[in-house]
This record gives structure tokens, C-alpha cells and sequence, in this order.
């Protein structure tokens, strides 16, 4: 059987249909929506011969058996955000699912080939993301929060999951899946605007961003709006103000892609009589190089110590979160390069904002990559999220060629 990409379409249409209404994809992680995309899945692979397990964290894994033991991984996740588009998450696995037909048909693999929809990478209900790709990687931690996290109805995670045959204590356990695992292949629609921008139909994802996330609370002095001469303010946002403004400067001159939000101000007093006291000022920095990022940060702190003297203010600095860039593997961005350009004619490199399953998995120490189709208007987590047929069915052909030079150079 040859590949058919266009049977990928028409089975996300119908997933859509199965799993949608008027307000987008409704498979929002532990809900029976869900488990109807799952049993969906279950019988769309069934006739490919691949065995079906889910593992201690309720990630449903498809198995192709091979001539070795190692294995090939080819993921994505079912689980949409509620009122989600129709293709983030699911886009991957049923392109996974043709790969595996192609791949069954030419008789058994040189390693085994695995299919996996991790579970509940969106995090919706509950608030945690990635949970079954960091169960699997061993990366999770967070088991103690977990137990306390409910939905919306106070239903708690350990309760819903329970649902769903999948006991929290025990998903750590998925960790086995991991081994001998050789490479780990991932397709996503960017959910960006840069493809689409540069009228490029596919991508290779080179990493994920590093985030540092900071909170600069500046102190100066509240004081009577018509009482107090200019020159003699102590001005809180004064200090805000300037260093929003910067960040776009400092992001610039680092460049290869920094980015840098200022994403909130709060102010107090607040009231419109009053200079303003204190300004505790959000602050986002993103890189792909994990010294540039370092840079970033100590780029908008010495400029907040300048602001400071220049307002006679004081700022505190504060780290509220932060994560190392994961860089994917060069090899396999090198494949996925060549694949796209004998299916797309032009490749593209570039980072991935969001973080995915395969930040997981890389960081658990599996060459990975990531392929990225274009998104139009940029758009995901809404049922507006889309992308060109013609883009997608070169998705299919691009993964497929990747799983093939991968499975070629492993064996
Ligand atoms: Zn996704």
C-alpha cells in the first residue's frame, strides 16, 4: 500500500466530526470525548498489525514489531484544549498512523517502529501540561501538587485519571517505554506565523526555547498629583515604563529570535491623584541559546539598576520560573532537512516557542526532532486554527521520508 496522504486528511475530517462541535475539537484530556478519539485511533491502526498497549501514565502506544529490539518513535498527542482546533496534537498521530500502513506494508522494519499518543499534553482541565511525555521521560517531579490539582467541577486529578484506568502514584512506571528507544520523530503545525510568512509550506524545529521569567518590583514614592513638582517625584511606573520599553532593544541586539514581553504592570496606589508607589512589572525572555538568554536577563537587569538611579527609585529582581532551551538532534535535523526538500523543494530551521512532548523526550536523552507544516494566520487553540490541504499532505510525505532515512540509518 502505497503511502496516501490524502486519506490523512480525510480521517482528521472525520476525527473532527467524531470529536468537534460549532465551538472546535472537544478532547480535552480524561473526559470521554477523549476516549472516543482514542478508541477512533485504536481501530484506524488495528488493521496495520501493530499491538496496542497503554502504559502506567495512560499513553496508548502502537508497536510494529522490528528486527531488533530498538525502536523508532513517532508521536503526537488526541487531546485537544476545549473549543481546540482540529489539527494541533492530532495532526501528528494520524499522520503517524499512514506512516505505519506504509511501513507495514513493506514487510518488517529493520527496528521496531512505535506510534504513541501521549496523554494530556494540553493540560487543560487540570493545568498541567505534558503530563504523560514527562511521566515517560522521568521528568516529572510534581506527583505531591498533583494530588491536590481538581477541575473546575472539584473533581480531582487523581480521581479523573482513575477514570481512565491510569493510577497517579504509578506514572512514573511509563519510564520503561523509553528504553531502547533510537529516535523520536514529532510532526506539529507551528502555531506561529513564520512559515506562512515566508510562504513556505514545512519547517525543521531546531529546539525549544529557554525561558526566564521575572518579576522587577520598583519602588519610589506615592505622592498628591497637584502638590508635587515634576523634578521632585519619586515615580514607581517611571521606571516600568522605561524598562518596557527597552526590552525591545535589548531583544534586537541580542537577536537570532530573542524575544522579550513585558506582559503586565501592577500599580499601587492605582489611583489617578497619586504618583504611583510601587510597580511590580511581569517580565517573559525567550532564547534558543542558552548563554544568549543568560544575556537577555542580565541585559534587562542592568538596565533596570540604570532606570532606578536615573528616577531615584529602588528595584528588587525576583526569578518566578525558568527552563534551559532543548536543542534537538543535529543528525536528525539534517534528515528532516533533506526530507522536506525532496517533498517541499525549500526547508526552513527555526525554534519552537511552545514547548511540546518532544521537549520531553529529548530531554530524557532520545534524539529527537520536530517537523513544523505551516499555519495559516498563525493561529492554534482555536477552532479558527488551520492549515492548506495541499500543507498537510506534504506533512504526511515529509514524515514519512523522515521515518525512512531514520529507520535507514539506524539499522
Ligand atoms: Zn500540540
Amino acid at each position: 500500500m502505497p503511502l496516501e496522504p490524502s486519506r490523512t486528511v480525510a480521517e482528521l475530517e472525520e476525527l473532527r466530526a467524531l470529536t468537534g462541535d460549532d465551538n472546535g475539537a472537544q478532547r480535552v484530556a480524561w473526559t470521554s470525548t477523549w476516549e472516543t478519539a482514542r478508541s477512533w485511533l485504536r481501530d484506524r491502526v488495528q488493521p496495520t498489525g501493530a499491538v496496542e498497549t497503554i502504559d502506567a501514565a495512560g499513553n496508548q502506544w502502537f508497536t510494529l514489531r522490528g528486527q531488533s529490539e530498538r525502536t523508532l518513535l513517532i508521536g503526537g498527542h488526541m487531546d485537544s484544549v476545549p473549543n481546540g482546533g482540529w489539527l494541533d496534537g492530532c495532526l501528528n498521530v494520524v499522520a503517524g498512523v499512514e506512516v505505519l500502513r506504509r511501513i507495514a506494508e513493506n514487510g518488517t522494519p529493520p527496528l521496531a517502529v512505535r506510534l504513541v499518543s501521549w496523554a494530556d499534553e494540553e493540560g487543560a482541565r487540570f493545568g498541567r501540561s505534558l503530563f504523560g511525555s514527562s511521566a515517560a521521560a522521568g521528568s516529572m517531579r510534581d506527583q505531591d501538587e498533583l494530588r491536590k490539582l481538581s477541575d473546575r467541577d472539584g473533581i480531582s486529578l487523581p480521581d479523573a485519571m482513575r477514570d481512565h484506568g491510569v493510577e497517579l502514584d504509578r506514572a512514573i512506571e511509563a519510564r520503561a517505554e523509553l528504553e531502547g528507544a533510537a529516535a523520536y520523530l514529532e510532526l506539529h503545525i507551528e502555531q506561529g506565523p513564520v512559515l506562512e510568512g515566508l510562504d513556505l509550506p514545512l519547517g525543521v524545529v531546531l529546539g525549544t526555547f529557554g525561558v526566564e521569567r521575572s518579576r522587577f518590583t520598583w519602588h519610589g514614592q506615592a505622592a498628591h498629583a497637584g502638590s508635587t513638582p515634576m523634578d521632585a517625584r519619586r515615580d514607581a511606573l517611571a521606571g516600568a515604563a522605561k524598562l518596557a520599553l527597552v526590552i525591545r532593544d535589548i531583544a534586537r541586539d541580542v537577536g537570532d529570535g530573542a524575544v522579550c514581553t513585558s506582559g503586565g504592570v501592577v500599580c499601587r496606589p492605582g489611583i489617578v491623584t497619586s504618583v504611583v508607589e510601587t510597580a511590580e512589572q511581569l517580565l517573559d525572555q525567550r532564547h534558543l541559546d542558552a548563554t544568549k538568554l543568560a544575556r537577555l536577563l542580565s541585559l534587562a537587569r542592568e538596565a533596570a539598576d540604570r532606570f532606578a538611579e536615573e528616577e531615584n527609585l529602588t528595584v528588587d529582581w525576583e526569578r518566578i520560573w525558568s527552563i534551559e532551551p532543548i536543542l534537538f538532534d543535529p543528525q536528525l535535523i539534517e534528515l528532516a532537512d533533506e526530507a522536506i526538500r525532496e517533498v517541499a523543494g525549500q526547508s526552513q530551521r527555526l525554534p519552537s516557542g511552545p514547548l511540546h512532548d518532544a521537549a520531553e523526550v529529548s530531554r530524557a536523552g532520545v534524539p529527537t526532532v520536530m517537523l513544523f507544516v505551516q499555519s495559516l494566520r498563525g493561529l492554534s487553540h482555536t477552532r479558527l486554527e488551520d492549515t492548506k490541504r495541499e500543507h498537510l499532505e506534504l506533512a504526511v510525505h515529509a514524515l514519512d521520508r523522515l521515518a525512512s532515512k531514520t529507520l535507514a540509518q539506524l539499522s
